[in-house]
């Protein structure tokens, strides 16, 4: 079905943003279509500025874009500051009416206390200046062992930088999938070469390097600081759009204002599935979220309620993260550290809701569909590496 609307604006030109305008076409809207996109550059991917960026393999990860085709006026290099009464788009320029608006305004990163110069990786000229710093011997201190963390200092490691990763949580990887997994990765980073500082808090960016909470100093030519991303909505206060751990979206990724949508890294969404609200950064949540949003905009009533999707690519391994182990009550071993591959997999309930996987990208395949099938598994026949995923599976 396609409701009677005639001008739909997008803001922010990341993935997204795009795809929302090409499964709009694909449905077969006809009218006016806007994007409006803060950086001057038209979309692009960015899980390679981490990783080939960094290495030099890649220049360029462009999404090509064909607004020639998709009939699309692409506003580029400007800013959206607001909504006006009424169903328009305020921007740094002027005004853009809409029937309809979808918000794709991404993430941005955290930045931490002090007068010394801190650089982000989050954008392709992020990646492309960093990229241009490092050489043999530089004293790189990337603040945050995250998954951007982990991925930069196997870059610059290999590059011949001196690298420190410094986090004041006990393991790397501790928010996203805790202490008792993130720890199992530890040891990468000094069989890489890149010095590992668990525990330390930073309490301030100085020209030179980084104060350390409680006393201590880190010199570094470069401080790099990857300690996660907030949603970027801080445009839409007091817009009447309610806000809550990003555009606050319900299963259908409606915000709630009628004819507003929002989707990828700057919308949380009500999930059934999870019984929660959750908001994810996830490159394949902006892949397909779109299909939903662009499906409900033109008068569908659709759910987006994935079992979501990450990778990370770090020290030599893929890492592959599929569901949300927030609720798990039991954390099973798959292999061993050792080993050349092993997972963890997370349950609740006797069911699996959660896995990692460490270069068994079978497992994470077979996974993924036991997790959405929320099946009884057997914990023995999960936790043996040489019986298939799917084979644990009560049936
Ligand atoms: C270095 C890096 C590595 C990553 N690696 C992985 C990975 O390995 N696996 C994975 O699953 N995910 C990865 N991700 C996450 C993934 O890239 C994001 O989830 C995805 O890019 C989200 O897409 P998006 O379109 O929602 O937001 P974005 O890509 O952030 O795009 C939003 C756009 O909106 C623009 N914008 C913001 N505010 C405004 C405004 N007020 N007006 C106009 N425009 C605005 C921004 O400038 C930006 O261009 C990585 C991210 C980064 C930064």
């Amino acid at each position: 079905m396609i409701v009677d609307i005639e001008r739909v604006v997008v803001v922010g030109a990341g993935l997204a943003g795009l795809r929302t305008i090409e499964e709009l076409r694909a449905r077969g809207y006809p009218g006016e279509i806007t994007l409006i996109g803060a950086e001057e550059r038209p979309p692009y991917d960015r899980p390679p500025l981490s990783k080939r960026v960094m290495t030099g393999e890649l220049d360029d990860t462009s999404l090509r874009a064909d607004f020639g085709a998709l009939k699309v006026d692409f506003r580029a290099g400007e800013r959206a500051t607001g909504l006006e009464p009424g169903g328009a788009l305020r921007t740094e320029r002027g005004e853009y009416p809409f029937d309809r608006l979808v918000l794709a305004t991404g993430a941005a990163p955290v930045t931490l206390p002090g007068t010394g110069r801190q650089r982000v990786l989050r954008s392709l000229d992020d990646a492309l200046e960093l990229r241009g710093l490092l050489r043999p011997g530089l004293k790189l201190v990337v603040a945050g062992a995250g998954w951007i963390g982990a991925e930069l200092a196997t870059a610059a490691a290999a590059l011949g930088a001196a690298v420190t990763v410094l986090d004041a949580a006990a393991t790397p990887l501790a928010a996203a999938v805790g202490t008792e997994v993130g720890a199992r990765t530890a040891g990468w980073y000094a069989a890489a070469g890149v010095d590992l500082l668990l525990g330390h808090a930073v309490e301030s960016v100085q020209p030179g390097g980084l104060a350390l909470a409680g006393g201590g100093w880190l010199a570094a030519d470069v401080v790099v600081t990857a300690v996660g991303v907030r949603p970027a909505v801080g445009w839409l206060a007091g817009s009447g759009i309610r806000l809550e751990a990003g555009v606050a979206a319900d299963e259908g990724l409606r915000a709630s204002v009628p004819g507003v949508y929002a989707v990828g890294d700057c919308a949380s969404f009500v999930s059934g599935r999870y019984g929660r609200r959750l908001r994810f950064e996830h490159w394949d949540v902006a892949l397909h979220a779109p299909e939903v949003a662009a499906a409900n905009l033109l008068g569908g009533s659709e759910t987006y309620d994935p079992v979501p999707y990450f990778w990370s690519q770090q020290f030599g391994r893929m890492l592959q993260y599929v569901g949300y182990h927030g609720a798990a009550d039991q954390l099973i071993w798959r292999g061993d550290p050792a080993d050349e591959g092993w997972a963890a997999c997370w349950l609740a309930a006797g069911a699996m809701v959660a896995l990692l996987t460490v270069d068994r990208p079978r497992d994470l395949l077979q996974g993924r569909r036991v997790i959405a099938s929320a099946s009884p598994v057997d914990v023995a026949r999960l936790t043996d590496p040489g019986v298939p995923v799917k084979d644990a599976v009560v049936s």
